[in-house]
């Protein structure tokens, strides 16, 4: 027999869709100047759609987008989630490229499958309303049996320029137990998926300059420094024929992955060799004797984005340029240190130019490889609600890019954020024709409905 809470989620089904349609009308897009109200009506509807279900919210605003900081009612004793997901979403002025209007949201067949499809619908307005679907039935049939906080913000789409600002302020009532998130892909098709680390980010621009002016290369070359050649021989050296980093201290807090996590992994049939073909490639770069999920899920990288000197234009230009630049980064994991390589890789470019050239440096960013705990309570109760709702075991698994929020949440709160998506690897997340599968919101609900449900089963850390 089926739990109330259970029947009240399936037979809300119909609603909700026409809830998420709403939600998906409007046209939330960040990076959009003249979308500035639209963005507001967002906030302000998942404001009102988390005060229909007992919870009571506010707008907070710095600097930049409002955010959502919201709280249910106060259960004693249990414990507390914190979830975050984001309102905006990305540009569609790719219009020719949708069979259906990107605004215009609708529930539809496409290849047999039915899908919600809508510019929003997987990242991250349909997810986000996984996790309000799975507390709306508990609101309305058993209560919900857990503190729960929301912080939803409106800027995900264009780097969380004002997240952490947010999380500063508000630490004291963003306070909870864990950070449940659902903004990421499953990484195959059906297997439920709980990314537990995230690789971290270090950006650099580094420009050379040489002569005073660019100089003919008659009269010149083979006698003039050339800042091109400087700076592609300063960063070749970085790369180690065997494929590693050739820097100072670079693999020191590097730690493998357990074998236990590594088994899972290398089962998933998507990173295999089609990974590269699907690209144009067959043979994979970087360390040898690493299989590609490691690769770009657990071990550090340095790759060159761009690199620019000299004449650009038609035809040709004899010339020794009197600059070079090159914009890079480096992917980190575990406990490397942004600052710490930042300063040896300045280092390494400083010492590989002669005196009278000079080198700039400009820092784009940087932020720690984030790791969490997979053996704690929820991680160990969500893997077992994934299982029971998706029929296939749970994959922890890494992720090659960084969240901003997610490693604010680590600094401030000193939170383990559980990334628990169910997005599919073919819903156009970014491009043109974003979908979410019906399946993937339904079960998406359930799985959160049943793991909030047991966690209110205060496990022995939360006894008072
Ligand atoms: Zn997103």
């Amino acid at each position: 027999m089926k739990t109330s809470s259970i029947n009240k989620l399936e037979s809300n089904f119909d609603s909700a869709i026409l809830r998420l349609k709403e939600f998906l009308s409007i046209e939330s897009i960040s990076t959009d100047i003249n979308k500035l109200s639209d963005c507001h009506a967002a906030a302000d509807w998942v404001f009102n759609e988390l005060n229909s279900i007992g919870f009571r919210s506010k707008k907070v605003v710095e600097g930049g987008l409002p955010a959502i900081i919201s709280h249910g009612p106060v259960v004693k004793g249990a414990p507390h989630v914190l979830f975050y997901g984001h309102y905006d979403v990305q540009p569609a002025n790719d219009l020719d490229a949708w069979i259906l209007p990107p605004f215009q949201p609708d529930v539809v067949y496409r290849n047999e499958v039915k899908i919600i499809h809508g510019r929003g619908a997987a990242d991250d307005k349909g997810q986000l309303l996984t996790f309000i679907e799975a507390c709306r039935a508990l609101y309305e049939s058993t209560g919900i049996p857990i503190n729960i906080s929301f912080l939803i913000e409106g800027e995900e789409e264009i780097g969380s320029p004002s997240i952490e600002n947010v999380i500063n302020k508000y630490q004291n009532e963003l306070k909870a137990d864990v950070v449940f998130i659902s903004d990421t892909s499953m990484v195959e098709d059906n297997t439920p998926t709980i990314g537990c680390q995230l690789r971290g980010f270090l950006g650099e621009i580094i420009t050379i300059k040489g002569p005073s002016h660019e100089l003919h290369s008659g009269n010149y070359g083979g006698a003039a420094h050339n800042p091109a050649a400087l700076l592609v021989r300063a960063i070749s050296k970085i790369y180690e024929d065997d494929g590693s980093i050739n820097l100072k201290d670079f693999y020191k807090g590097v730690d493998e992955i357990p074998f236990e996590i590594l088994k899972d992994w290398l089962k998933l049939d998507a990173f295999g060799n089609f990974y590269l073909e699907s690209v144009g490639l067959s043979t994979a770069s970087g360390e040898k004797d690493r299989h590609i999920i490691e690769k770009i899920w657990s071990r550090p990288c340095f790759e060159i984005n761009s690199i620019f000197s000299g004449y650009q234009g038609a035809g040709f230009k004899t010339i020794i340029p009197s600059t070079a630049t090159a914009k890079i980064s480096f992917r980190l994991v575990d406990d490397q240190d942004p600052d710490h390589i930042r300063a040896v890789f300045r280092k390494h470019i400083r010492e590989s130019i002669p005196g009278d050239c000079n080198v700039f440096f400009e820092s784009y960013g940087s932020v720690k490889a984030v790791k969490m705990n997979c053996q704690s309570s929820e991680f160990v109760l969500a893997q077992e609600k994934l299982r029971e709702v998706w029929g296939r075991k749970c994959v922890f698994a890494g992720m090659g890019g960084s969240i901003p929020a997610v490693s604010s949440f680590k600094k401030y709160l000193g939170l383990d954020s559980m990334l628990l998506g169910f997005s599919r690897s073919n819903d156009n997340i970014h491009s043109a024709n974003e979908k979410f599968d019906y399946e993937c919101f339904t079960k998406g609900a359930l799985s959160w409905m049943l793991i909030l449900q047991e966690m209110k089963v205060t496990p022995p850390e939360y006894e008072i």
